[in-house]
């Protein structure tokens, strides 16, 4: 695997930690460059050669890794003399790289899987391939519109007003991109500036090429201060290594209902979604942390005929829309649309069945657990009814029953019994960092 890392750029929102001088890649972050952090990264997934796009009128990065056998690599730079913008480079790959490579912009700290990333690729033989993931601050975030199967459909500017709902789900900045791709510059006879997202990315979008690979790894952008700041105490906390998708996850699912937003009747319409007080404070501390959330939900209402898909999806977009407003996200959501008992007038026949999925089956954990490299074992889950604690115990989790309502509505399962009880997902998150020492 061949990585090309576009390594340019001073770094003018971070003066007063570069000074006048120093390339925002080689920012120190940890007593190592921005840019260090990368190439151990791509190296420890098997990446043999990563090209560095340089700029003219320095060596600073040259010097610093030079052929790159100190990290187990061999490092190779295209020297840009007139600056190309984010996507000019590529003129020069062009000419060398023959095979799908990934294209990193420097001033991002990251730690990913990166093989893992290329197997998606290749069994979506995309243009592109972009890293995907929530973050929280959608609303002036680019953010990716992704279809059926992952293919990106269309690309939110930051730019354009928001007035309805999205997924959270924004472009991080690194990609693979095809070699398909690369040949539209043979015949260029000298490199152009070009941007890479409006003129490759976003064609790439409309020529039904790119998909969006959603990942829980960790890649932020330290662009400024604060940001610096933030990702500087990720990396001590062991943030930023513990997430790369190598190393098995442990996460906190959370029933839907009761737990995230506040549950009266079921929520058959966006509208009626309104979140529990709580929620978004107690879900910020978990991104936080090592652990990841994931959202685990009935939804019978499909089988039955009162929200259809669409709706469901308008329901999950808002939920997501409200918890991003107050810098909080979910890692993963899993539905189950079905229900076992036949007869509901207006019920949609083909998810009337007894799935896999419903909960107290552990369906969607297993799904969760082969997305994200699970350990179910150390997972937490936290709901509000006994049927919640029995899905928790049959995965092998820790539980904690939330006493927002009636616990056993149904009278099934008058056995399972939680590890904890608790009012509410803040208290829930107390219990499970103090058992689990998380700062
Ligand atoms: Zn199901």
């Amino acid at each position: 695997m061949i990585a090309l890392i576009q390594a340019g750029g001073a770094g003018t929102r971070l003066k007063s930690i570069t000074g006048d001088t120093l390339l925002k890649p080689m920012v120190p972050i940890g007593g190592k460059p921005i840019l260090e952090h990368q190439v151990i990264s791509l190296a420890r997934s098997g990446v043999e050669h990563i090209w560095m796009v340089c700029p003219g009128h320095t060596n600073q990065i040259e010097d610093y890794f030079g052929d790159g056998s100190k990290w187990g690599v061999s490092i190779h730079y295209f020297k840009e003399l007139i600056p190309l913008g984010t996507g000019g480079a590529l003129f020069y790959a062009a000419k060398v790289f023959k095979e799908d490579f990934f294209l990193l912009f420097g001033d991002l700290m990251l730690d990913i899987d990166f093989g893992r990333f290329m197997k998606f690729h290749k069994a979506h033989n995309s243009i592109i391939t972009t890293f995907a993931h929530p973050n929280s601050h959608p609303y002036d975030s680019d953010v990716l519109v992704p279809g059926e199967n992952s293919k990106v459909v269309h690309l939110l500017s930051k730019k354009e007003p928001r007035d309805f709902y999205y997924e959270n789900l924004t472009n991080a900045g690194v990609y693979v991109v095809s070699k398909e791709l690369l040949d539209t510059f043979l015949d260029l006879d000298e490199p152009v500036k070009m941007d890479f997202e409006k003129e490759l990315l976003m064609p790439s979008i409309y020529a039904d090429g790119v998909y969006a690979y959603r990942s829980s790894e960790y890649v932020k952008d330290c662009g400024t201060p604060d940001r610096y700041e933030s990702v500087g105490r990720d990396l001590e906390k062991g943030v930023v290594e513990s997430r790369n998708l190598r190393n098995k996850q442990r996460a906190i699912f959370l029933d839907r209902d009761g737990v995230i937003n506040k549950f009266g009747n079921f929520v058959k319409k966006a509208d009626a979604l309104v979140l529990k007080e709580d929620a978004p404070g107690a879900l910020k501390r978990i991104n936080e942390s090592p652990f990841l959330a994931i959202c685990i939900t009935n939804q019978p209402v499909v089988a039955r005929g009162e929200t259809t898909f669409g709706e469901l999806k308008q329901i999950h977009d808002k939920m997501q829309v409200l918890l991003g407003e107050r810098g909080s996200y979910l890692n993963g959501l899993y539905f189950c649309p079905h229900h076992p008992d036949k007869g509901f007038e207006g019920e949609v026949p083909e998810l009337k069945f007894d799935c896999d999925c419903r909960k107290p089956k552990i369906g969607m954990l297993l799904k969760a657990k082969e997305d994200f490299n699970i350990d179910l074992e150390k997972s937490w889950f936290v709901g509000d009814t006994k049927q919640d604690v029995q899905t928790g115990i049959n995965a092998n989790c820790r539980t904690i029953l939330i006493t927002s309502g009636d616990p056993n509505p149904d009278g099934k399962y008058p056995n399972a019994k939680p590890d904890f009880i608790c009012k509410d997902l803040a208290e829930a998150v107390d219990i499970i960092f103090k058992e689990e020492g998380v700062n």
